[in-house]
């Protein structure tokens, strides 16, 4: 057959051009994937599988493509508009070092960047151990039990903690939550906007005049204060439990170094971010929360766990503990929506406490301390009253309402940020970037703008022994030997490298998870989150020093509503889930504003991903399920049905585009207009807009929301499970409802929901990664890397449905961006699950496909558009070379038990040990295809029990005893 290619899609062919760089098959590889479709052309191919009544058929105005070396200098100039001045401002965001050596070889390290979420423990220990690392640091500073290994940012964290407070309430008069007036105001804004969803009433007030009565389920502190008081709260503790109320403690883990954890206090909740440990404040973002709890709470402790468990050879193993419970989210009955986290960061900054260890921690902490003692022994000797006897790091000056203008306009000359508590009081916080140097700078801005008589040598006091019993820590801490091994470069850098080699990442291969989009984050993308223009920014800084921000921030919320087709863009929400909710809460303000308050019945498919009905209940919906047909598309009667019965309470419906089946579902526009009949809003949940970039706008479809997550579609890289940016966009009845910010006014409009994350614009810092792949592309790109990333799934799906049944289609028989392979029938010929053979993709060279959703037992594909042809053969051949292994064992050649699939997969040490008793060889093992000679990658544990972990759990590093191989 010849093909004559009726039209030829965008030829990038100049040599600079980052189109085909980021998308993996050449024109001449898709002539032949599409020839084996049996189509001439992409946009034919195109027109056959998405409906043309959903089609966009305009082109994207973001602009033409541009090279990198062309974006990257426009975003120089851009990035130069922002001021790096000094900050003070506190309020949970500090100056840091990121440890150079943490900087290069994980920051801007692809093989840690690049990784998912460690679904497959057996070729993701290096991050399960450094996330276990993590967890270990966060118990025992905060002085607790068990700890998460990260959430979005510490006011997200705090509302977590107010929500398991919450579900774990003794009785329902319970619901009234006490929050100290000096927690971070942003905190206090976060939690009462999670609050307000809830029927939680949430009183701030000054902790000294909290009333315990039996209405109280929980009280919030903040240790040390916003204002920087470190208060002893043990009475209040006591009478708090006394009142059978949680004590929830906001705090800082750079002073727990040398405060008396909270946990040996009465805390039974202790969150905070460790922002600080090495992670730059990036204008708000990214860095990891942490939460830790009691074991009594375990099983509503929000967010992933990592945990011990053993292999099949009884030795030690890390995976993600309770992970049947994490991969259905408790859908309507959780507690938490946390999908995504901040895994990279959380990874950072346990390696800034194994780097320093608890010695340099506690030098470090204490650095920082003699710096604000100093610095407030030099403001009393100029005349100002300090407020506190004890603080860590943060001085309360009272100046007086007249010195506060000429201190202000002296810190302005000197590039200095200072904080107004409120008039005529001032608050100066130091962290470890802190200089002698600086300490005379702000006495000089506190002195009129005279050099201050006195030197840095002349107050300077020695802060150790400032704190008292109540005060002082007592308890050692990271006293596991990790913690005390790796303080040289050289034995931190082959740290580094030991955990990498152990996890299967980007740099490796396809990482076909379906529904995760794990698709090229191209260096060019990556290189300006670490310029310190973007870095070195404290979210609270006046935002005249954030132009460039400002401007970088309009630009892309301009091309996200383009590309969705909606009026306005929210870049606040810090993952998909927290979209979700956002848009959830814009949709229940919209109906509060129109006097429809009753409208809190939401609809959602049965296949929908566990965050929805997750965020819907923490949006104050009650959820209604929606069946799904044996097609895998809505039960567009049953929709109707409900949507009847409901119509005088609808609130909304959210429905994942395309299905999360992977399926342009053709009568998309008629449930949406069903929904709007009813009085309904309709979310749409953006994480497969892989699938419609350029080709299709969620805001043309009658959708009212939809988040698109950016570390998905638009290249942020997955960090090994976060961070993420979770962007809304919305029609423009929904705009004046955006969420605000109680700091800086991002969207200045009293219609304005609350706060859903900490920081204004999320985690500001990654988002010129969607900026400039956006600009690299640009408009037509984009939906050239769309139609390619169909095209690849639907190559797939053709290639292996002789194999393994394809579940879903749409019209023509075709899939959209991700195909579902039902490998359930494997289990009655052969005993095979899909599990079998997500491990045994290890041994071939693979990471798993999506294992078990939408569908139990099933495998979902995504390859994206950035997998060449050739890797794609190369997966194909797999699963076909699996499916001959499974035949062997059909036919009776090969053991049901004793085989390839189900010990898989295999290790170096398992496949060279003296003894083999299997009855296949051990090349069979180790090297199923000839390319597995060439790169091979070998998973460091066999087969991990998960069942053992759940049962024992361990949540922190275990003695190193426990490291001792099994005997066999
Ligand atoms: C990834 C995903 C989410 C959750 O997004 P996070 O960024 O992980 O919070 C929600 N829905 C679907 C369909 C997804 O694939």
């Amino acid at each position: 057959m010849v093909m004559v290619p009726r039209t030829i899609s965008p030829a990038p062919v100049a040599v600079d051009s980052f189109i085909p760089r980021h998308v993996g098959p050449s024109p001449a590889d898709q002539q032949v994937m599409l020839a084996t479709l049996g189509y001439d052309s992409l946009d034919a191919f195109i027109d056959a599988v998405v409906p043309e009544q959903i089609r966009f058929r305009g082109t994207l105005n973001t602009g033409a493509q541009q090279s990198e070396a062309q974006v990257l200098a426009s975003l120089r100039e851009m990035a130069a508009k922002n001021r790096v001045c000094r900050s003070f401002i506190g309020m949970g965001y500090y100056g840091t070092h990121t440890p150079n050596v943490i900087l290069r070889n994980v920051m801007e390290n692809p093989a840690w960047y690049t990784a998912y979420t460690p679904y497959q423990a057996e070729i993701a220990q290096g991050r399960l151990e450094a996330l276990l690392n993590y967890q270990t640091m966060v118990i025992d500073l905060t002085g607790l039990e068990i700890a998460n290994a990260s959430l979005l940012d510490e006011g997200t964290a705090a509302a977590e903690a107010m929500a398991l407070a919450f579900a774990s309430r003794g009785s329902a008069t319970k619901n009234v939550m006490l929050v100290a007036s000096d927690c971070h105001p942003q905190t206090i804004a976060v939690v009462e906007a999670r609050a307000s969803a809830r029927g939680v009433t949430i009183k701030v007030a000054d902790p000294r005049t909290f009333v315990m009565d039996e209405t109280v389920f929980g009280v919030l502190l903040q240790y040390p204060g916003t204002d920087g008081a470190v208060v002893d709260y043990r009475g209040l503790a006591e009478q708090a439990h006394a009142a059978n109320a949680l004590v929830i403690v906001a705090s800082d883990l750079l002073a727990l170094c040398v405060l008396t954890p909270p946990g040996e206090w009465g805390a039974d909740i202790v969150v905070g971010n460790t922002q600080r440990f090495g992670v730059p404040m990036g204008y708000g973002g990214p860095h990891a929360a942490f939460f830790a709890t009691r074991d009594e709470y375990k099983r509503l402790l929000p967010g992933r766990i990592i945990g011990l468990s053993r292999d099949v050879e009884g030795a030690p193993a890390l995976r993600m503990a309770l992970q049947t419970r994490e991969q259905h989210i408790r859908r309507e009955k959780a507690t938490s929506n946390v999908c995504t986290a901040q895994v990279l960061l959380a990874v950072m900054a346990s390696m800034y406490a194994v780097y320093h260890g608890p010695d340099g921690l506690t030098q470090i902490a204490h650095r920082v301390h003699t710096r604000a003692v100093t610095l407030a022994a030099g403001l009393e000797r100029l005349g100002f009253a300090i407020t506190h006897e004890h603080y860590f790091d943060t001085v309360r000056v009272e100046v007086g309402a007249h010195g506060q203008e000429d201190i202000l306009a002296a810190a302005a000359r000197h590039d200095i940020n200072l904080r107004v508590l409120e008039p005529g009081t001032i608050t100066v916080a130091v962290d470890e970037t802190t200089t002698e140097q600086d300490i005379a700078d702000l006495w000089q801005v506190f002195n009129n703008d005279a050099p201050a008589d006195f030197g840095y040598a002349d107050v300077a006091t020695d802060a150790d022994a400032r704190y008292d019993e109540r005060f002082r820590r007592v308890t050692p801490f990271l006293t596991h030997p990790t913690f005390h091994r790796y303080h040289s470069e050289t034995e931190m850098l082959r740290y580094l490298y030991s955990l990498q080699a152990k996890d299967f990442s980007l740099v490796h291969g396809m990482i076909p998870l379906g529904s995760c989009t794990m698709k090229l984050n191209a260096t060019a993308e990556m290189i300006p989150v670490t310029w310190p223009e973007f870095g070195a920014l404290h979210p609270f800084a006046p935002r005249e020093q954030a132009a460039g921000y400002a401007q970088m921030f309009r630009e892309l919320e301009h091309d996200l509503a383009e590309v969705t087709g909606f009026a306005g863009v929210s870049l606040q929400p810090n993952a998909g889930s927290q979209g979700e909710y956002a848009g959830l809460l814009v949709i229940r303000a919209y109906h509060h504003a129109r006097g429809d308050a009753h409208r809190t019945v939401c609809l959602i498919p049965q296949s929908a991903h566990g965050t929805n009905p997750a965020s819907a209940v923490m949006a104050g919906f009650s959820v209604v399920v929606v069946k799904t047909d044996t097609d895998g598309n809505i039960d567009v009667d049953d929709l109707r049905d409900k949507a009847v019965q409901h119509s005088a309470n609808l609130g909304a419906l959210m429905v994942t585009y395309p299905s999360t089946h992977g399926v342009f579902e053709a009568r998309i526009k008629e449930i949406t207009a069903i929904i709007h009949e009813h009085g309904g809003q309709v979310y749409m949940d953006g994480a497969n807009m892989n699938a419609m970039v350029g080709v299709s706008r969620p805001g043309d479809l009658g959708a009212d929301v939809c988040h698109l997550n950016l570390h998905k579609t638009f290249c942020i890289p997955h960090g090994g499970g976060g961070p993420g940016m979770g962007p809304i966009g919305v029609a423009s009845q929904l705009v004046p409802f955006l969420p605000s910010h109680p700091v800086v006014a991002s969207h200045e409009v009293s219609t304005a929901i609350g706060p859903i994350s900490a920081a204004p614009w999320g985690s500001a810092s990654i988002l010129p990664i969607s900026y400039v792949y956006i600009k690299l592309m640009g408009g037509e790109g984009l939906a050239y890397a769309t139609k390619v990333a169909i095209l690849n799934a639907n190559y797939i799906a053709k290639q292996l449905e002789a194999h393994y049944p394809v579940l879903y289609r749409g019209q023509n028989g075709l899939v959209a961006h991700e195909c579902i392979l039902d490998t359930r029938g494997l289990k009655t010929v052969a005993g095979i699950e899909a599990e079998d053979l997500a491990k045994r993709l290890m041994d071939y060279g693979f990471h798993a496909p999506t294992l078990s959703f939408p569908v139990a037992g099933t495998l979902m594909v995504e390859p994206t558009e950035s997998e060449s042809k050739e890797e794609i053969d190369r997966f194909i051949e797999a699963m076909i070379g699996m499916r001959h292994e499974i035949a062997a064992i059909e036919r009776g050649e090969a053991d049901r038990e004793d085989n390839v699939l189900k010990n898989a997969p295999h290790t170096a040490g398992h496949c060279t040990a003296d003894v083999w008793t299997h009855p296949y060889s051990r090349q069979q093992a180790a090297y199923p295809t000839p390319w597995t000679r060439d790169r091979k990658f070998w998973p460091t544990v066999r087969r991990v029990e998960s069942a053992f972990g759940d049962r024992n759990l361990v949540c922190a590093c275990p003695p190193i005893e426990s490291y001792a191989p099994a005997s066999a």
